[in-house]
């Protein structure tokens, strides 16, 4: 190695160093907004102050000669790991005199991040799991809220297996369905019932930016705080109606993960040589394995329940094979005009969505390639 290319990188790693320094320097900075905030019981996520900074910040590389995108994507990085890290130090409590929340499947991977939001947030909580029932009027004696957490093709059953529940007790759910829990809610409870759904798995970092869609079932004004509470923690909430909500989810889920079973059933019985495919993938195949990959880390319990919780979900798939037996029959007769037509169609109906996907799959691609190992 020449001295002159030494020299330079002995610069370039001082640079770095530096580069450490500000950031530990930042996040000591962000860890005092964090804990102002909690005092505050303000969201620890806040889009306007989040795009106003990233507009600044991309002006002034500009200004300076550097991709806006560049720090757009450095700083998003970083307050990731902010939002990370604010998620495991205290949040402003709420309901100052709610009595203890009890959690019904607790210790299952949902019950567990909820119970340690909640604890986080200065709540007393209970678990009650599948071997706890004869201690059921103790563990809920003097409940202030009950969330059911158990796996899907359980709830309604053991939302009605439910002892009476104090009246200004709330009684909510986080089923991946909606309709058929809140229904059972409503007619074992009188008193505040609401359906949650988290929109994300028990493996996210925090809840900034996560979606919890929410539907009210019956005197919302008690469980106002409850909302607020989950946006404290940082999660976005959307309210919807449980019918739509569960048309929507056999979309977003039933299909979804319908096609992705399907995919890697195909591929095992296949018995495809994973490396090699892996070797040959370009960013977004392996992206679109992994996406097929993941859902078999998983409970196939849960997506089982998931997939076949209505009738409505069955039919739905039915139309879609249908379609996939049309789209075959047209390569078969190697129409290929009739391709086209039918791309151009499909192409149409997504509109201007289709260039922003590509410009977000873009991003997504580039990140995925910089983290192949
Ligand atoms: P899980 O299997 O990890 O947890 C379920 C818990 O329920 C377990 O601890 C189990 O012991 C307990 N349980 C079973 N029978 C019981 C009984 N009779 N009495 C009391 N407890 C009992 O499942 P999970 O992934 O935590 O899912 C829980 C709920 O969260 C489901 O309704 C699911 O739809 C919803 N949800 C899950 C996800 C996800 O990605 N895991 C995402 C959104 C919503």
């Amino acid at each position: 190695m020449t001295t002159e290319l030494s020299q330079l990188r002995t610069q370039i790693d001082e640079v770095d160093k530096t580069l450490l320094s500000l950031l530990v320097k930042r996040m000591n900075l962000v860890a005092q907004v964090g804990e102002v905030k909690s005092q505050l019981g303000l969201p620890i996520y806040d889009p306007d102050r989040e795009a106003a900074m990233l507009a600044s910040r991309r002006q002034e590389a500009e200004n300076m000669g550097i991709p806006p995108d560049l720090i757009e994507d450095i700083l998003r990085r970083i307050m990731r790991e902010s939002y990370a890290s604010e998620n495991n130090k205290g949040f402003k409590k709420l309901a100052t005199h709610l009595g203890p929340v009890v959690i019904v499947g607790g210790s299952g991977k949902m019950g567990r991040l909820f119970s340690r939001l909640l604890t986080l947030s200065g709540y007393e909580v209970r678990v009650l799991e599948a071997d706890d029932w004869d201690n059921v009027e103790h563990i809920l004696a003097g409940a202030g809220m009950v969330i059911v957490s158990v796996p899907i093709h359980l709830t309604e059953k053991i939302i009605r297996r439910l002892p009476p529940l104090p009246e200004q007790c709330i009684l909510v759910d986080l089923a991946s369905i909606k309709q058929r829990p809140l229904s059972a809610m409503l007619e074992v409870h009188k008193g505040p019932v609401l359906g949650l759904h988290p929109m994300f798995g028990p493996d996210i970092g925090s809840f900034a930016k996560q979606v919890v869609v929410y539907c009210d079932g019956r005197y919302p004004e008690s469980y106002q705080w409850f909302l607020e509470q989950i946006s404290v923690w940082g999660a976005r909430l959307y309210p919807i109606t449980a019918e739509k909500h569960d048309r929507n989810m056999s979309f977003i889920q039933a299909l979804r993960h319908f096609t992705t079973f399907s995919y890697g059933r195909y591929l095992a019985k296949e018995d495809i040589d994973l490396q090699q495919l892996l070797s040959l993938s370009s960013p977004i195949y392996r992206l679109e394995l992994a996406m097929v990959g993941r859902l078999f880390a998983q409970d196939a319990q849960l997506y089982a329940d998931i997939i076949m919780s209505s009738p409505e979900n069955i039919a739905l798939i039915r139309g879609y094979y249908q379609s996939f037996g049309q789209v075959l029959e047209i390569l078969e007769q190697q129409d290929k005009s009739a391709f086209i037509e039918s791309f151009n169609q499909v192409s149409g109906w997504f509109g201007d969505e289709a260039a922003r996907f590509m410009k977000e799959s873009r991003v997504l691609l580039q990140q995925a390639s910089d983290n192949r190992v």
